[in-house]
């Protein structure tokens, strides 16, 4: 009996604390400013899970390597979690959708070369920067396009919501300017004469144009720009420890270690 009782309260205090945790953890709607930042966990708690989305199309950042996500982006966030104690897990997404997955708690942070816009200011908090971005041109070898200014009245190609696609956008008129999913479908445009140029971060386009016959990238840069990790505006906590994080990383070399493991100068 007494065995009975003991089960019962310790079945209703359970259920309680379920009540009390879906109330704070599962309204992401709702700001309060502390531990109710993120939906799926604890982003800030010593042993618990952080998760990182990105976009793993983009090499040498992120991509696929025998079904893992590879790349600078994976292995920062890596050595991030080990610095805060945390296990990593990484969510591979499509680029748009990265901002409101912060925002919503979906994932605790964004590591997928994205650069620091006033726009996406708006809606998240980005980390200090961990590294420059180039927007460069690429061409077909035998194209008449040689600068940013030779574009105007081209087909442009870019990823979708990118900066590239944004400041083409700008630049040139929306109508100029087609948006890919991935960056590898918009050089594939380009391969098939859909398009005549494509803007996109330096480094991806490297790779591409090493995978790929018959294509150059302009000499002339078109924007520079800052990566950063983009954290909820709910989080300030886990945002001031990667901060820490990125400085020591930064200081102990071993952010240098990882970008020189993928990108040779
Ligand atoms: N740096 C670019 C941006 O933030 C592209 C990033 C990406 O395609 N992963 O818009």
């Amino acid at each position: 009996m007494k065995k009975l009782v003991v089960l019962a309260i310790s079945a209703i205090m359970c259920l309680a604390l379920a009540a009390c945790g879906g109330s704070s953890g599962g309204s992401s709607g709702s700001s309060s400013n502390s531990s109710a930042s993120s939906a799926s966990s604890s982003a800030t708690s010593e042993g618990g899970k952080l998760v990182m989305g990105t976009n793993a199309a983009f090499p040498p950042y992120e991509f696929y390597e025998n079904n893992e996500i590879v790349g600078i982006d994976a292995e920062i966030a890596k050595a991030i979690a080990e610095k805060l104690g945390m296990e990593l897990t990484i969510e591979d997404m499509d680029f748009t959708s990265l901002v409101t997955a912060v925002q919503t708690g979906k994932i605790d942070m964004c590591l997928a070369g994205m650069t620091v816009t006033p726009d996406r200011e708006k809606n998240v908090n980005f980390s200090e920067s961990y590294a420059t971005g180039v927007q460069v041109i690429i061409v077909t070898e035998d194209s008449d396009i040689a600068s940013p200014d030779d574009l105007e009245g081209h087909q442009i190609g870019a990823q979708e919501n990118t900066t590239g696609h944004i400041y083409c956008s700008d630049d040139y008129g929306e109508d100029s300017v087609t948006a890919y999913t991935t960056g590898a479908n918009a050089v594939e445009a380009l391969k098939t004469g859909k398009v005549d140029a494509v803007v996109i971060d330096n480094e991806p386009a490297k790779a591409f144009v090493e995978a790929n016959e018959g294509l150059k990238i302009l000499d002339t840069e078109y924007a520079i720009e800052d990566y950063a990790i983009a954290i909820s505006k709910e989080n300030d906590e886990l945002l001031e420890k990667v901060n820490n994080a990125i400085k020591e990383l930064k200081e102990d070399g071993t952010l240098d270690e990882i970008v020189s493991k993928y990108i040779n100068s």
